[in-house]
């Protein structure tokens, strides 16, 4: 077991022209699992092969258990790696394959490295295939082969690269749950990528957003839900994603006005209003979550009004797409089943608006700490429709 220290690390390919990792700096406790998640090209691969000592970083350190490793070649770092495509040996049988690290980074005996592939095969409940190649194994067994070929070696850190994304739904989540208890039961470091948000949500002590080879945000899943420092960040994590609409910002004595257009005119008061006024912004973009929302078949005064677009059932419950400038989705009760063209009424409460400015930096972000609702969160919507 150990800590991970990664110090401004940087990764430049075609000569700079690319900067796949920039300036990144994370520090991982021992025995903590942290996702790192983020859209398609954001360099949560490049990150984990500079780990792995696969790719040399063009800057940057990179320290395990307080000694530094950046030069460190692959094979003398005591980490080990699960890939998404399994990466096994196919012409080795399973046995093999979960010896062969054993073999080349330990001085066991032959006898002693076989007990320790039959313990970790019965832990992976893969006993039964010990004497079959891969290419005789499903998806599912591959991967429980290339996650106890890991293990077995008892490393420092596990880096899993996408490792369930060739699975189907359902045996992913099975192995999300098991990765889980292993990774617990074990209490090795682990830095997990993955470009789900809902698995990096799911798995994590902690999780790393990452954006265009920059780190965002890291913090605990629910309080980077919570409190998104940014507008990439809220939208990039929840489904479906937060609402976003443009407003004008007017401060009012002790209270802030956000107005949308002609559609609303939603009132802030207290903290919130304070930290507003504070940021000293003009225009900003309001973030609301769907589940946030509440839709009132009946409009009255105080509501915003929206046109029902489509309703969308998804079993336990229903997404309703408003039309309010933009598209503006509501989850609701099942039992909630306006139909299209309905005028609603919508309404959200203070403690759940996030408010960003045109940077897209949050300007609330540290207004709500975790697991505590400010003082006005039980306070009712203040929204009323313009014009009046
Ligand atoms: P994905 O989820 O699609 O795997 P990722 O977040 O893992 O993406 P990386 O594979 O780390 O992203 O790539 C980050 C950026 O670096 C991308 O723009 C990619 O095209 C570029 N890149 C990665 N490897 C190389 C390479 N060997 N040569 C040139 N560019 C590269």
């Amino acid at each position: 077991m150990a800590t991970l220290r990664v110090e401004s690390l940087r990764k430049e390919f075609d000569n700079g022209r690319i900067v796949a990792v920039d300036d990144l700096s994370l520090d991982v406790a021992d025995g903590e699992f942290v996702t790192v998640v983020g859209p398609s090209g954001c360099g949560k691969s490049t990150t984990l092969r500079m780990l792995a000592g696969l790719e040399q970083p063009t800057a940057g350190s990179i320290y395990i258990d307080g000694e530094e490793v950046t030069d460190v070649h692959a094979r003398d770092r005591d980490v080990a790696m699960v890939f998404q495509n399994y990466a096994l040996y196919p012409h080795k049988t399973v046995r093999q394959n979960m010896a062969f690290g054993l073999r080349m980074s330990t001085d066991l005996s032959a006898d002693e490295r076989d007990e320790k592939v039959r313990e970790t095969a019965s832990m992976m409940d893969i006993e039964e295939l010990l004497d079959d190649k891969p290419g005789e194994l499903s998806g599912g067994q591959k991967q429980r082969v290339a996650l106890g070929r890991a293990i077995v070696r008892d490393p420092d850190v596990f880096l899993f690269d996408e490792p369930l994304s060739n699975l189907d739904a359902k045996l992913r989540t099975t192995m999300r749950t098991e990765i889980q208890r292993l990774q617990e039961e074990l209490g090795t470091t682990s830095i997990y990528v993955t470009h789900d948000q809902e698995e990096a949500m799911t798995m994590g002590d902690r999780i790393a957003i990452l954006d265009g080879g920059v780190l965002q945000q890291t913090g605990r899943p629910k309080h980077v839900y919570r409190n998104p420092a940014n507008e990439f960040v809220g939208t990039f994590v929840g489904s479906p994603a937060m609402n976003m609409l443009d407003v004008d910002v007017t401060v009012d004595g002790d209270r802030v006005h956000l107005t949308n257009g002609d559609r609303f005119t939603y009132t802030l008061g207290g903290d919130t209003a304070r930290q507003v006024a504070s940021a000293d912004l003009s225009a900003a973009r309001l973030g609301i979550r769907p589940e946030n929302v509440t839709v009132d078949r009946d409009p009255d005064d105080d509501d915003i009004e929206a046109v029902v677009e489509v309703v969308e059932p998804v079993g336990s419950d229903n997404y309703l797409y408003l039309d309010l400038g933009e598209t503006f989705i509501a989850r609701v009760a099942a039992d909630v089943e306006p139909t299209w063209g309905d005028t609603v009424g919508v309404q959200f409460a203070e403690s759940d608006v996030h408010l960003f400015d045109t940077d897209g930096t949050s300007v609330l972000s540290e207004g709500y700490p975790d697991d505590q609702r400010s003082p006005s969160a039980t306070s009712p919507s203040r929204a009323r429709s313009t014009p009046e």
